[in-house]
């Protein structure tokens, strides 16, 4: 029966009613510098319609079609005059019926100056949010989502971690003393499996009901910022999640890279990895476009940010969590991926709108030719400007490990950290570059340490005092760990124990930890808080001394004062000579050792424990 009314309908001409589906970004702002915004309408045979909107001070520059009919693009001009407000987006047409849909322009909460970003005073805490807390059960499993159900025993399963277990966990988090949280990506992945991790995003404007709704990520950066927290978004420009709304129906031919051939029903062109083509002077041409257009995983298409509709919807969608979100930082993931000239489009739009934001870019290399090359101020030699702020350490990180497990030698051992520190003329801005341990998809720092807890110490000690933004991963501080299946990421993203109702051990409140996991979480907290207030430490001048009979120091000083650390990587007390590190100038200075609280002289010599770091300072 229904069949036959809708085919008598289409007999005598009457359309099925034309529907917007979505208009993004969702709403804007007045306000901005960059006065331009383009909206992108999705609609059931809309660009047949012809938009209109009257609101004073806003203009219609430009109406774009897609290749699909279902995509419109409406290009606008906020004046300066522009008043906060809500219009109406009127689509006419002279088959149907005309639309009209409500858009709001907000008045924006603060300046773009206003906007600080995470910097070298900052210890970041990077999350799982499906691994660290379930905050609220009744939204693990969200009916008409591809994946359902949770499974705690499963490595690879959701298990129901959400945004309100971050945020009932702030007052521990704030107490370790972090300053800023990494939760890995809170949008939605509509995914069939794996979808816990978050790198597959199937719709850029939505967070994840399974880890809670907008208001509670708006309210975790509220509550964050009253801590003194900041919250760095995680985002991906390179790629979406296969099940992305949009890929069923692609607004342009070339909206994601190898499209053609993908729906031609073959396998897309992967990505190649080799990502020093970025900066190779003699990469051949199609190595680079390997590189750059390839799917980083046939279920993650590739998105073709030279399309400038594409490049637009980017880079808005970046401003638009900034702003809805009051956010501190953005982590930009797989860095090199994406279209780079795009890359820094975007970050420089970000960084002119918030001149004072923070974005750190993630270049998994252990090259720091690299690494460099990616951070503001580069004196690159294609003249490449990243505009990001901060750039990932991977050299320090492998450093730090090939340094404490290495047997001393000559060309072994603890030369790692200091030859690697060393690189650092070639940064622009070292301590601005993110330092950590580990992070999300390597083993736990306790693990690569071979489980030994005074390397373990040791590795976080020498990474809060160099000059940088340290990013420790959470459940470093209960030596969490994942040596039964090294490499393992579903492992490495271990349940956090007490973060749900009914586990034997509690991490937050100390409940069942081991006498060495109560050990670490003290340690890291009282350098973190030590750490949290250190001038010297976030803008001090940096001299070490090469390594000497499994033995280094590394000196952070600023005006009069001094931080000194020295790690002894002996297994037995050393007594060091005092007397080459004549030129620091602190000679018969009384400093505070940070853990103990134990007041020591600098003088002629001073007993290291065994396989000890040791913190000096001049100022308690
Ligand atoms: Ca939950």
């Amino acid at each position: 029966m229904k069949r036959m009314i809708l085919c008598l309908l289409l007999l005598y001409g009457f359309a099925v009613k034309a529907q917007i589906d979505r208009v993004e970004p969702p709403n804007w702002w007045v306000g901005f510098k960059n006065s331009r915004l383009q909206l992108m309408v999705k609609g059931n045979d809309i660009a047949t319609m012809t938009p209109e909107i009257v609101y004073p001070g806003l203009s219609v520059t430009g109406v774009h079609k897609g290749s699909s009919q279902n995509y419109l693009f409406i290009d606008l001009n906020i004046g300066p005059e522009t008043q906060p407000g809500t219009f109406d987006i009127v689509l006419n047409s002279e088959t149907s019926e005309q639309m009209k849909y409500p858009y709001t322009l907000k008045k924006r909460l603060k300046k773009g100056e206003q906007y600080f970003g995470f910097d070298s005073s900052d210890v970041i805490y990077l999350i799982t949010p499906d691994r660290f807390a379930n905050g609220n059960p009744e939204n693990d499993v969200v009916k008409g989502l591809k994946e359902a159900r949770t499974n705690r025993a499963d490595d690879y399963a959701r298990h129901g971690g959400d945004i309100k277990g971050i945020t009932d966990h702030l007052p521990y988090i704030s107490d370790m003393g972090f300053t800023a949280i990494w939760p890995c990506p809170l949008l939605t992945n509509d995914m069939d499996k794996f979808s816990y991790h978050g790198y597959a995003i199937t719709d850029l404007y939505d967070i994840d009901p399974r880890f809670g709704t907008l208001k509670e990520y708006i309210e975790l950066s509220s509550k964050a910022s009253k801590k003194g927290v900041k919250l760095i978004m995680d985002q991906v420009a390179n790629h979406c999640g296969i099940e992305h709304w949009w890929m069923k129906d692609l607004p342009f031919e070339d909206w994601v890279n190898d499209q053609s051939n993908y729906e031609a029903g073959n396998k897309p062109m992967y990505s190649n990895h080799r990502r020093t083509t970025n900066q190779d002077i003699y990469a051949a041409k199609i190595d680079a476009i390997g590189m750059s257009d390839g799917w980083f995983a046939d279920t993650m298409p590739d998105l073709n940010q030279n399309n400038p509709f594409m490049a637009t919807y980017l880079i808005q969608n970046s401003i638009w969590w900034i702003e809805t979100a009051q956010l501190s930082g953005i982590r930009q993931d797989t860095y090199p991926y994406p279209d780079k000239i795009f890359m820094s489009d975007w970050a420089g739009a970000i960084m002119k709108e918030y001149p004072n934001f923070s974005i750190v870019g993630e270049e998994w290399s252990y090259n720091p030719l690299l690494v460099g090359y990616w951070q503001k101020g580069a004196k690159n030699h294609d003249g490449y400007e990243s505009h990001l702020r901060s750039s990932m350490d991977f050299p320090t990180q492998r450093a730090i490990v090939e340094a404490l497990k290495e047997e001393e030698k000559w060309n072994k051992g603890l030369i790692k950290i200091y030859e690697s520190l060393a690189n650092d003329f070639h940064y622009p801005s070292p301590k601005d570059v993110m330092a950590f341990p580990d992070n999300h998809d390597m083993d736990r720092i306790h693990t690569q340490l071979g489980e030994d807890a005074s390397l373990t110490k040791m590795a976080l000690a020498y990474l809060l005092v160099l000059p940088r933004i340290p990013q420790i991963y959470y459940g470093t501080e209960i030596l969490m760990q994942n040596s039964d299946k090294p490499g393992d990421h579903g492992l490495i993203r271990t349940d956090f124990p007490g973060g749900w109702a009914g586990d034997a051990v509690n991490g937050f409140n100390g409940e069942g930890l081991t006498a060495d996991q109560t050990d670490m979480q003290n340690y890291l907290k009282t350098l973190l808080q030590f750490r949290k207030n250190s001038k010297i430490i976030h803008e001090g001048k940096t001299v070490h001394f090469s390594p000497k009979e499994g033995v280094y120091a590394l000196f952070r000083i600023k005006d009069d004062g001094v931080v000194v650390l020295i790690l002894n990587k002996n297994d037995f007390e050393f007594k060091l000579d005092l007397s080459r590190f004549k030129e620091i100038g602190i000679n018969e200075r009384q400093m505070t050792n940070v853990i103990t609280g134990e007041k020591v002289v600098w003088d002629d010599s001073m007993m290291l424990e065994a396989k000890k770091a040791t913190v000096l300072s001049t100022v308690k």
